[in-house]
Protein backbone atom coordinates (compact mmCIF):
# COMPACT_ATOMS: atom_id res chain seq x y z
CA UNK A 1 0.00 0.00 0.00
CA UNK A 2 1.47 3.53 -0.89
CA UNK A 3 -0.01 6.84 0.72
CA UNK A 4 -0.87 9.86 -1.48
CA UNK A 5 1.67 12.68 -1.20
CA UNK A 6 -0.52 15.41 -2.20
CA UNK A 7 -3.97 14.02 0.21
CA UNK A 8 -3.17 10.94 2.39
CA UNK A 9 -5.71 8.57 0.33
CA UNK A 10 -4.53 5.16 0.24
CA UNK A 11 -4.02 4.31 -3.33
CA UNK A 12 -1.90 1.62 -4.78
CA UNK A 13 0.12 1.50 -8.28
CA UNK A 14 -0.53 -0.56 -11.28
CA UNK A 15 0.35 -0.91 -14.93
CA UNK A 16 -1.85 -0.17 -17.63
CA UNK A 17 -1.87 -1.73 -20.77
CA UNK A 18 -0.08 0.84 -22.23
CA UNK A 19 2.64 -0.40 -19.13
CA UNK A 20 1.80 3.62 -17.63
CA UNK A 21 2.33 3.53 -13.63
CA UNK A 22 -1.11 4.11 -12.48
CA UNK A 23 -2.08 5.60 -8.98
CA UNK A 24 -5.33 3.96 -7.95
CA UNK A 25 -7.80 5.09 -5.26
CA UNK A 26 -7.49 1.47 -2.73
CA UNK A 27 -11.07 1.31 -2.24
CA UNK A 28 -13.59 0.55 -4.98
CA UNK A 29 -16.43 2.77 -5.74
CA UNK A 30 -19.88 2.45 -7.61
CA UNK A 31 -19.42 3.73 -11.31
CA UNK A 32 -15.70 3.10 -11.30
CA UNK A 33 -14.42 2.97 -14.58
CA UNK A 34 -11.16 1.04 -13.59
CA UNK A 35 -11.25 -2.97 -13.83
CA UNK A 36 -8.46 -4.86 -12.64
CA UNK A 37 -7.14 -8.00 -14.55
CA UNK A 38 -5.19 -10.83 -14.47
CA UNK A 39 -2.46 -10.30 -17.44
CA UNK A 40 0.21 -12.84 -18.00
CA UNK A 41 0.56 -13.53 -14.23
CA UNK A 42 0.74 -9.65 -14.02
CA UNK A 43 -2.17 -7.24 -12.03
CA UNK A 44 -3.06 -5.07 -14.87
CA UNK A 45 -5.25 -1.75 -14.47
CA UNK A 46 -7.53 -1.08 -17.54
CA UNK A 47 -9.86 1.59 -17.97
CA UNK A 48 -13.46 0.68 -19.08
CA UNK A 49 -16.65 2.43 -19.43
CA UNK A 50 -17.94 3.36 -15.75
CA UNK A 51 -21.52 1.66 -15.31
CA UNK A 52 -23.16 3.64 -12.54
CA UNK A 53 -23.97 0.69 -9.62
CA UNK A 54 -20.69 -1.24 -10.45
CA UNK A 55 -18.33 -1.22 -7.97
CA UNK A 56 -14.65 -0.46 -9.65
CA UNK A 57 -11.70 1.03 -8.67
CA UNK A 58 -10.79 4.71 -9.75
CA UNK A 59 -7.83 6.19 -11.12
CA UNK A 60 -7.10 8.62 -7.71
CA UNK A 61 -6.16 11.55 -10.32
CA UNK A 62 -9.75 11.36 -10.96
CA UNK A 63 -10.28 12.01 -6.90
CA UNK A 64 -7.49 13.47 -5.80
CA UNK A 65 -8.44 16.83 -4.37
CA UNK A 66 -5.07 18.23 -5.53
CA UNK A 67 -5.66 16.96 -8.92
CA UNK A 68 -8.21 19.21 -9.71
CA UNK A 69 -6.71 22.32 -11.17
CA UNK A 70 -4.67 19.43 -13.68
CA UNK A 71 -7.41 17.36 -14.44
CA UNK A 72 -9.20 20.50 -15.96
CA UNK A 73 -6.39 20.87 -18.73
CA UNK A 74 -6.86 17.05 -19.32
CA UNK A 75 -4.92 13.77 -18.82
CA UNK A 76 -2.19 13.55 -16.13
CA UNK A 77 0.88 12.18 -17.91
CA UNK A 78 2.48 9.06 -16.07
CA UNK A 79 5.52 10.96 -15.38
CA UNK A 80 3.42 13.54 -13.32
CA UNK A 81 1.94 11.23 -11.34
CA UNK A 82 5.23 10.19 -9.08
CA UNK A 83 5.13 13.91 -8.09
CA UNK A 84 1.34 14.67 -7.41
CA UNK A 85 0.80 11.03 -6.10
CA UNK A 86 3.96 10.41 -4.43
CA UNK A 87 6.23 7.06 -5.75
CA UNK A 88 5.65 3.99 -5.84
CA UNK A 89 6.74 1.60 -3.22
CA UNK A 90 6.47 -2.45 -2.46
CA UNK A 91 3.66 -2.55 -0.16
ZN1 LIG B 1 -4.27 12.43 -3.55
Amino acid sequence: MATCKSCGARVFWLLTKERKRMAIDWDPVRGGNVQIVESGGYREARVVEAEPGVLRHRAHFASCPAAKELRRKGPLPAERQADLFGKDRAS
